[in-house]
Order: structure tokens, then C-alpha cells, then sequence
């Protein structure tokens, strides 16, 4: 249950929510974190916490190798429509 991310509002959304998982296996969550070509969204711009941040790059990066989260434009939008 993803919600949308908001870029004006800015503020940690692991720190705010503690339900939500920082995992590898949530594509759907690490699918907001990332631009539409794969590549990890500056924490400036996010609004992650270092902690999070730090750690949020290493499930996505795992998340990679796995294979759950995707790669390419198509495939991510795919994925965005069925979350939002
Ligand atoms: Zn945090």
C-alpha cells in the first residue's frame, strides 16, 4: 500500500511510517525512490533520513539482483500504475 510520493512535502518516510518495510522484496515501495531509468533519487530530494537512506541503497541495490525491481521506463510505469 504505497502512497504517492509527494515532493514538496519533505520528510522521512521509513521514520514517519515504522510499519513500513525497508526491503528488497518491496518493489512497489523502492519503485519511489528510484527514476523512471533505475537510478536511486538524491536524498535531498526525497526527504529520506541518512539512516534510511543508506539502507534503502543497499535493498535497492539487492532488490537489483534479484530481479525484482526493473530496470527499464516501460516497466516501471507498468509498476507505478498498479501502486498509485
Ligand atoms: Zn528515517
Amino acid at each position: 500500500m504505497a502512497f504517492k510520493f509527494t515532493p514538496r512535502k519533505k520528510f522521512c518516510r521509513f521514520c514517519a511510517d515504522k510499519e513500513l518495510s525497508l526491503d528488497y522484496k518491496r518493489a512497489d515501495i523502492l519503485n519511489d525512490f528510484i527514476t523512471e531509468r533505475g537510478k536511486i533519487i538524491a536524498r535531498r530530494i526525497t526527504g529520506t533520513c541518512a539512516k534510511h537512506q543508506r539502507k534503502l541503497t543497499t535493498e535497492i541495490k539487492k532488490s537489483r539482483q534479484m530481479a525484482l525491481l526493473y530496470y527499464t521506463a516501460v516497466h516501471s510505469t507498468e509498476v507505478k500504475k498498479k501502486t498509485i
